[in-house]
């Protein structure tokens, strides 16, 4: 935000990047997205709704209930007027404060959101332990396959797992991970240069096409080996996410092939759950 006047100001209604939510046009602003623009001066509980249908449509997040959120109303929302002025550089235009009466001003609402908590929402998924359902997922690493991917960790009894990869659908998108060595392991991505753990070798006697660690070989013998690439592990029809979940129900002594079926209805169930809940979305903003 900046104060300098500045003559080439136009209208924020004219303004680039806003999106309309419950007929409001709001943006994320500042560095960090931490404040967000809403065109007008909308109601209390207008200005809540625009909030979390922000989170929920463009960031795929829930807000959580609590002191934070509370406070979003008395302490974090200014009215105001501004306009537009255009800037170089990755952001297009700058908002420009001003009185009711300057040229191209609007009434506007600044909303302080960057120290809301927020989590990420995915479509339900039971824990594979407990049968507990699972809401939320994270970006984390999981045994089995190397590089960062959605996992889900339960609640109650803290079983960690491979989300399936549906979603609602999502400005948000999960970088590819480039350049990943060939060499390399393929469990968990460690190379004799740059080993795992200590001591940790290429494998002389893979059981899998690809390179792989000693100590991502060393969980599973040699019958569960032969289980885990008879359905499918590590081979071109498998993917990742299904790879992981192979490899980490192994890990807790379900059989391959039992895994590769729970996987298959797992994958079918979240996929309709995805498009009711995209469905609902959409229905609500
Ligand atoms: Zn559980
Ligand atoms: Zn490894
Ligand atoms: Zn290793």
């Amino acid at each position: 935000m900046t104060t300098l006047t500045n003559t080439e100001a136009f209208p924020l209604s004219t303004a680039k990047g806003f999106t309309r939510l419950y007929g409001i046009p709001v943006v994320a602003i500042e560095e960090d997205c931490g404040t967000l623009l809403m065109l007008g001066h909308p109601d209390e509980r207008s200005i809540l709704a625009v909030t979390a249908a922000q989170y929920r449509l463009v960031y795929g997040q829930r807000i959580l209930p609590g002191r934070e959120l509370d406070e979003l109303i008395p302490f974090g929302v200014k009215k105001t007027w501004a306009r537009a002025v255009p800037r170089d550089g990755y952001c297009p235009w700058h908002t420009e404060l001003t009185g009711t009466d300057a040229e191209h001003a609007l009434p506007i609402t600044l909303v302080s959101v960057d120290w809301l908590e927020a989590e990420d929402v995915a479509v339900q998924e039971q824990c594979p332990v407990c049968g507990r359902a699972s809401r939320t997922s994270d970006i984390a690493s999981t045994p089995g396959r190397s590089g960062y991917s959605r996992v889900r960790t339960c609640r109650h009894c803290h079983t960690r797992w491979p989300s399936v990869d549906a979603y609602r659908v999502s400005l948000y998108k999960l970088r590819k991970p480039g350049g990943i060595d060939p060499a390399a392991c393929f469990g968990c991505g460690c190379t004799p240069a740059w080993t795992c753990s200590p001591g940790c070798q290429m494998s002389d006697n893979p059981p899998i096409t690809q390179p792989l660690c000693t100590t991502c070989q060393a969980p599973h013998n040699a019958t569960t080996w032969q289980a885990l690439t008879d359905a499918g592990y590590a081979s071109p029809a498998s993917d990742e996410q299904r790879d992981r979940w192979l490899y980490t129900q192994a890990l807790r002594g379900t059989h391959p092939t039992t895994a590769a079926t729970a996987w298959t209805e797992r994958r079918a169930l979240v996929r309709c759950r995805a498009l009711a809940a995209t469905a609902r979305d959409r229905g609500n903003a």
